[in-house]
C-alpha cells in the first residue's frame, strides 16, 4: 500500500466508526447492579434516569430498601430542585428493580459489581455470578483500586469485562474512568464509551494499574491530609480550608475522605501499598485506627467530621 491508500484506510475508518457506534447504543438496555450501597444506587439511579431497566442486588433486604430509598431521595431532590418533573422521577424510580436474588440478573445486558472494595470478596462475587449469567452479558467493575485484569480472569469472559470507575456522588460527577484489563477488548471498550455517553458521563480510559488516573492521584492526597492531622499539623478544619481556599478544591480532602468512606480509603492505599511496594503508599496510622473505630465516615454518622441524620 502506498502513502495515499493508508490514508484513505484510515477516512475509511473513522468514517464507519460512528456507524458502529450507533449499532453498539442500542445493545445495553438493561443494566444489573450487585451493591445497592454509596454507588451502586448512585449508577442505578443514573442508567434508570437515562432510560434503562435496572436490577439492583444486595446481600439483604435492609440493604435494598436503603438503596432504594436513597434513590428515591435523591430524586425527590431533583423535583424539588425543579431540575426534574415529578413523572419523570416517578417512571425512573419504577424503571429500578431491587432485590436479594442474584439469578435476576441473568438476562442483563450489563452488569455493574459495585460490591464493598475487597479482592477476595469482588472475585468471588464475579465466579458465582458468570456461572448465572446469559454468555453475551458485557461485566463491569467499579473498583477504585483492584486489578482489572486480574478481575477479568476471575470471570469466563475476560474480553468483555471493564473497569468502570463513577465518581461520588454518581449523579452529580460528570466523570466515568474507564479502565482496559490486559484482556478487554476494543468492542466492550467502544461498548463502555456508549454506555457512559448513554447516561450523561464523560470518559477518560486509563490503563490497569493501581488506583488507574484519577485515584493514583487523588488518595494519596488524602492519605497525606490524614498523616497531617495526625501530626497535628492543623486541625481537621484548617486543613480542609486551606485546600479549599488555596488550592480551589470544591472539598477539602477529609471531608472528601469521609464522603468516600473511610473503610475504602483504606483499602484503596492498602492496594497501592502492595501493588507498587513502595513505603510512600503506606495507609496513615489514622486512618487504620479510625476504621478499627467502625468510624467509617458519613455511612457511620461519624468519620473525620460528626454527621447527623
Ligand atoms: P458501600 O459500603 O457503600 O456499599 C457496598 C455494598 O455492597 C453494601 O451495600 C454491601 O451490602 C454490598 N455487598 C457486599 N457484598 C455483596 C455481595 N456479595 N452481593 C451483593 N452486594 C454485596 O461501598 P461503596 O462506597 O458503594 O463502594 C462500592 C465499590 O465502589 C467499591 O469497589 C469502591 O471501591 C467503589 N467506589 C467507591 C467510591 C466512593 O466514593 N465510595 C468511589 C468510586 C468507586
Amino acid at each position: 500500500m502506498i502513502a495515499s491508500d493508508f490514508k484513505r484506510v484510515r477516512c475509511l475508518k473513522k468514517r464507519l466508526r460512528p456507524i458502529n457506534e450507533k449499532d453498539e447504543t442500542t445493545m445495553i438496555e438493561t443494566v444489573g447492579i450487585i451493591g445497592a450501597g454509596t454507588m451502586g444506587n448512585g449508577i442505578a439511579q443514573v442508567s434508570a434516569a437515562a432510560g434503562l431497566k435496572v436490577v439492583m442486588v444486595d446481600i439483604s433486604d435492609a440493604a435494598v430498601s436503603r438503596g432504594v430509598a436513597t434513590v428515591a431521595g435523591s430524586l425527590d431532590r431533583l423535583v424539588k430542585k425543579e431540575k426534574m418533573t415529578a413523572a419523570d422521577s416517578d417512571a425512573t424510580l419504577k424503571r429500578i428493580t431491587g432485590t436479594t436474588d442474584r439469578a435476576k440478573l441473568a438476562d442483563c445486558d450489563l452488569v455493574i459489581e459495585a460490591a464493598t472494595e475487597n479482592e477476595e470478596l469482588k472475585v468471588k462475587i464475579l465466579k458465582d455470578l458468570c456461572a448465572t449469567l446469559s454468555p453475551r452479558t458485557l461485566v463491569a467493575t467499579n473498583t477504585s483500586s483492584i486489578s482489572i485484569t486480574k478481575l477479568a480472569a476471575a470471570t469466563d469472559r475476560p474480553d468483555r469485562f471493564i473497569g468502570m470507575h463513577f465518581f461520588n456522588p454518581v449523579p452529580v460527577m460528570a466523570l466515568l474512568e474507564l479502565i482496559r484489563g490486559l484482556q478487554t477488548s476494543d468492542d466492550t471498550h467502544a461498548k463502555a464509551l456508549d454506555f457512559a455517553k448513554r447516561v450523561g458521563k464523560v470518559a477518560i480510559t486509563a490503563k490497569n494499574s493501581p488506583g488507574f488516573a484519577v485515584n493514583r492521584i487523588l488518595c494519596p492526597m488524602i492519605n497525606e491530609a490524614i498523616f497531617a492531622l495526625q501530626e497535628g499539623i492543623a486541625s481537621a478544619e484548617e486543613i480542609d480550608a486551606g485546600m479549599k481556599l488555596g488550592c480551589n478544591h470544591p472539598i477539602g480532602p477529609l471531608a472528601l475522605a469521609d464522603l468516600v468512606g473511610l473503610d475504602t480509603m483504606l483499602s484503596v492505599m492498602e492496594v497501592f501499598y502492595k501493588g507498587f511496594n513502595d513505603p510512600k503508599y503506606r495507609p496513615a496510622p489514622l486512618l487504620k485506627e479510625m476504621v478499627d473505630a467502625g468510624h467509617l465516615g458519613r455511612k457511620t454518622g461519624q468519620g473525620f467530621y460528626i454527621y447527623s441524620k
